[in-house]
Parts: structure tokens; C-alpha cells; sequence
């Protein structure tokens, strides 16, 4: 599991992004961060990949304290908004990139990166350049990337945001099916209430940088404990 205790960020003097942040998300889940824009999404995720540090609090990740664990050996990855591929190189080449610099051997990178082509059903896209393919191709690239690196937990940073509605729903159902057949822990950030709704195991409704509340979706809709809470799951629609 992923255990946070206390979690404080602020940027510079009157901006704080995080304040006081208690959260456990288990193993095997897929546990959403919902909240308006500057509620500290993006932060706390941050925190979690090791990009950033936190001024204050506790984070465990697996058990292990994470100032113990440099970001590399943390078995967390990362699928970014702006899928962070290279643009020039093929569909392959991004596929193999992270685990050449880790220095595995070439018959285990092509083993991998074949087996991930075919579990998301990549096809004939592998040989491609990312630079001649679709917003909603590269985002299901990113996921294989991310996928490639076999993580225990993935940390999705609206991974479908930039997509047209009938691709969104078509990636959120692959989503969902990737994460129970692997089993992996994924921590999904979104704005929208309704993917959340769909997607989650549980969520947590975020604002101003505190949690308001955590629950399985259903629960958090049906009982939310605050006006923001109701307004934000939609009760004045
Ligand atoms: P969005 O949905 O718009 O991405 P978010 O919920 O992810 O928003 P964060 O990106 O975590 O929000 O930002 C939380 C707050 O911290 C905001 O007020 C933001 O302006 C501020 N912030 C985030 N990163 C920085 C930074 N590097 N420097 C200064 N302020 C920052």
C-alpha cells in the first residue's frame, strides 16, 4: 500500500498546494484523486513519482519509508497529459528507451516490449514514427511505455483529458481492464466526475489542498459529508 501521513507543499510564501494530507490506497486498487483545477492534484502525484518533495509529512510506499528509496527503484511510473514520448523515434525505439537505460539486455527488451504491443493490442503501430500518429494512439503508447517498466504502481495524470468523448470512453475501458488483469495499483488524476465515478475502486475529492473525503464512488455521491463534496459530484445539476 501507499501510506501518507501529514503531507504539507507550499510554492513560495502564500500558495499552498497541499495541507495536510492523510491518505492510505491499497494494493491492487484504482483510487482516483478528484478535484477542480489548483486543488493539488498534479502536487500530490508529484510527490508520490519522487519529483517533487514534500516540506513536511510521512510517505510509504510497499512499507519502506520514501527518502530511503531513490525515485528510480521506487517500481512507480508515471503516464503524463502530454505523453512525454520522442517524437522522432519509432513506437519500438519509445517502448524500449526506459529499459535500454537500465541496461537490460536486448532479447528482454524485444521480449517485453512485444508482449506489451500485444497485450494493448498496438498492431502495426510499433514500427511507426510517434510523430504520425493520433492524439488517442499516443496516449495508448504512453500506457504501454509506462507498462513496459512492469510497475507496481502507475500514477495517471488525466491521461484522457485531451481526448474527443468517444475515444475517452473507449481508453477508460482499456484502462480499467489493464489494471485488474495486471493487478496493479494505479492512482488516476481527473477533474471529472464522471470518469471517476466509472473508473474507481475509490476516490478521494480534493480541494484546496485538503481531502475532503474518501470513498468508494458510489458512497462519496450518495453521502457526500459537505456542501463542496455534494456541489462537486453534481447535486445542484
Ligand atoms: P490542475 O487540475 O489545473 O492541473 P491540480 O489540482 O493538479 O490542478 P496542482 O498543479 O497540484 O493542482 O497545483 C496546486 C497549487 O500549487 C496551485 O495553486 C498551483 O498554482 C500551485 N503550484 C503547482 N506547482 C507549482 C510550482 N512549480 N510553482 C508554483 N506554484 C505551483
Amino acid at each position: 500500500s501507499i501510506e501518507m501521513q501529514g503531507l504539507h507543499k507550499r510554492f513560495g510564501a502564500d500558495t499552498v498546494a497541499l495541507d495536510g494530507v492523510d491518505l492510505t490506497i491499497e494494493a491492487g486498487e484504482f483510487f482516483t484523486l478528484l478535484g477542480p483545477s489548483g486543488c493539488g492534484k498534479t502536487t500530490l502525484l508529484r510527490i508520490l513519482a519522487g519529483l517533487e518533495d514534500a516540506d513536511a509529512g510521512e510517505l510509504s510506499i510497499g512499507g519502506r519509508t520514501i527518502t530511503e528509496v531513490p525515485p528510480h527503484q521506487r517500481s512507480v511510473n508515471t503516464v503524463f497529459q502530454s505523453y512525454a514520448l520522442f517524437p522522432h523515434l519509432s513506437v519500438r525505439d519509445n517502448l524500449a528507451f526506459g529499459l535500454k537505460m537500465r541496461g537490460l539486455p536486448a532479447a528482454e527488451r524485444d521480449a517485453r516490449v512485444a508482449r506489451i504491443a500485444e497485450f494493448i493490442k498496438l498492431g502495426d503501430l510499433v514500427d511507426r514514427r510517434v510523430e504520425q500518429l493520433s492524439g488517442g494512439q499516443r496516449q495508448r503508447i504512453a500506457l504501454a511505455r509506462a507498462l513496459v517498466n512492469e510497475p507496481d504502481v502507475l500514477l495517471l495524470d488525466e491521461p484522457l483529458s485531451a481526448l474527443d468523448a468517444g475515444l475517452r470512453s473507449q481508453l477508460q475501458v482499456e484502462l480499467l481492464r489493464v489494471q485488474k488483469r495486471l493487478g496493479m495499483t494505479f492512482v488516476f488524476v481527473t477533474h471529472d466526475q464522471q470518469e471517476a465515478m466509472v473508473m474507481s475502486d475509490r476516490i478521494a475529492v480534493l480541494n484546496g489542498g485538503i481531502i475532503q473525503q474518501v470513498g468508494p464512488p458510489r458512497d462519496v455521491y450518495e453521502r457526500p459529508v459537505n456542501a463542496f463534496v455534494a456541489r462537486f459530484m453534481g447535486h445542484d445539476n
